[in-house]
Formats: structure tokens, C-alpha cells, sequence
């Protein structure tokens, strides 16, 4: 285990020489279940600073203590895009933030749309998912997973220059160019916007199709489930404006 690449997000700016103390559920992780003693490494960023490398100053049962050496990777922050989506069944949910933390999410925005079914959401439980995606894929970024918004509210405040790839059931069918969007200025910020179940009401589309920042896409002639619309959609995306170039 002694070189074992294990991953820790801690909740603390990271520097050398620092002594990060671990709660209950870290050194649990750390010592019981992968078995690291004094001296062994694991890799700690904070979200801010990069990556570090540590090693175990104290290993108790209900504690610990790791003591960070030297920065192994710099800090990487993905583009500007959040992610907005219409809670679905818990399983689903926790799978679209999973995901979007890993192909590259700067925010995740859970928001009620009309045809929500689910009225609330665990907040704490779904950036404990972001917290894992990134431990596990090399991450130095953990995207914030917002509190559950009104679509509609979220879109009267919406910012002028934050454009929106606004996924369109209704437009299923042959793909419109998302590379035409591209001629626009696509630097800027973004968001992307999927439905859920019951997808769009007729307000709704009504409403981003006023809202100059709104971009209707097809994703394909086939309706696809809200998970798997994230999933293609953040592709696209990355693949046209985002870190994948
Ligand atoms: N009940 C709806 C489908 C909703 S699918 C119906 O049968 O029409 C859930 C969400 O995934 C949609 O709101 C949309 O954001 C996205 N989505 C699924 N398939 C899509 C497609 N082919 N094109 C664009 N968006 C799609």
C-alpha cells in the first residue's frame, strides 16, 4: 500500500509543511479500510491548489494527521460551464453529478422545472458525489452543487453574457451544428440546460426561445433519458467549446 494512489479532497487551503487533521470518515477510509500507517503517501487537493503530496503523521482509529510535502500537480480548473438539470430518480440524480464532475462541470444546478417530479433534493449527499468523482479522476476541481432553484426564477436573473445550450426534446430529429454556434463567441460562459422526464412544458420553451442567450440543440433522433442527455450533451460540448480541444 505503500504507494498506493490514493486520492483525498480536505477542506482546508493547502500549502507545504501543513498538518491536515482528518474527521472521523477520512481516517477511517485511510487506516481501516486501506490500511496506510505512519509514513504512507496519499494525495490531497483542495480544490484551489493543485494537488500535494502527504504522508500520515498520525493514524488513530477516529483520527489522523497527514503532513503535506510537495505539489504534484498544479490546479486545473475546467471551463465556465454549468450544468442545469431537472432532479430525476435519486440513482439517476447521483449519477448526472458524478458525471458532471468528471467530464468537466464548473457547477452543477439542479432546478425545478414544471414537469419535476422530485421536490427536493439531499444538497449535502449529491456534492459528496462530486467530491468522490474527483478523488477518483484525477481532479483538483470540485464543481459546487447549488440548492435546488426555480428554473424560472434562475432565468429571469439569468447573466447576459452566460449563453445556454438549451436541450430541446422537441427538437429531436437531425442534429442542428453545434459547431455553428461556434461562429458566435463561444469563449465566454455557458451553461447547459436539460429537461426532465416529462421534459419541457410549452411556457418553458416559450420563455428560452425569448432569451437571446438561449441556444436550442437536437441531441439526435432518438429521446434520450435526462442522464444520458447530460452525458452526451457535456460531450458535445467539451468536444466543440470546452477542454477537449
Ligand atoms: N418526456 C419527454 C422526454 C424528456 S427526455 C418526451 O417524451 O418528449 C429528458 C431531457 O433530455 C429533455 O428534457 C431534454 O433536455 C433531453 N433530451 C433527451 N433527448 C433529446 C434529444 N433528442 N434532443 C434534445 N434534448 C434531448
Amino acid at each position: 500500500m505503500r504507494n498506493a494512489k490514493i486520492r483525498l479532497y480536505v477542506d482546508q487551503p493547502l500549502g507545504q509543511g501543513q498538518s491536515v487533521p482528518l474527521g472521523g470518515d477520512q481516517a477511517h477510509y485511510l487506516f481501516s479500510v486501506m490500511r496506510l500507517g505512519l509514513g504512507d503517501v496519499v494525495l490531497v487537493f483542495d480544490g484551489h491548489s493543485g494537488e500535494w503530496r502527504a504522508t500520515v503523521a498520525e493514524a488513530g482509529k477516529k483520527r489522523g494527521i497527514l503532513t503535506v510535502e510537495e505539489q504534484t500537480r498544479p490546479q486545473q480548473n475546467p471551463p465556465d460551464l454549468w450544468l442545469l438539470f431537472a432532479p430525476i430518480k435519486k440513482a439517476r440524480t447521483d449519477f448526472i453529478v458524478e458525471k458532471a464532475a468528471e467530464m468537466g462541470a464548473a457547477r452543477i444546478c439542479p432546478v425545478q422545472t414544471e414537469f419535476t417530479n422530485s421536490e427536493r433534493i439531499r444538497q449535502d449527499r449529491l456534492q459528496a458525489h462530486a467530491v468522490e468523482a474527483a478523488e477518483q479522476c484525477g481532479g483538483t476541481y470540485v464543481p459546487e452543487v447549488t440548492a435546488l432553484q426555480r428554473l424560472d426564477a434562475l432565468l429571469n436573473t439569468w447573466p447576459d453574457d452566460r449563453q445556454i445550450l438549451f436541450c430541446d426534446e422537441a427538437l429531436a430529429g437531425p442534429s442542428l451544428a453545434l459547431i455553428s454556434l461556434a461562429k458566435n463567441d463561444s469563449s465566454g460562459p455557458w451553461a447547459i440546460l436539460i429537461g426532465p422526464e416529462g421534459g419541457f412544458s410549452d411556457a418553458e420553451r416559450q420563455r428560452l426561445a425569448a432569451l437571446p442567450q438561449a441556444h436550442a440543440i437536437s441531441l439526435g433522433p432518438r429521446i434520450l433519458r435526462a442522464d444520458t442527455a447530460a452525458v452526451a450533451a457535456l460531450t458535445l460540448w467539451q468536444q466543440t467549446f470546452g477542454d477537449w480541444r
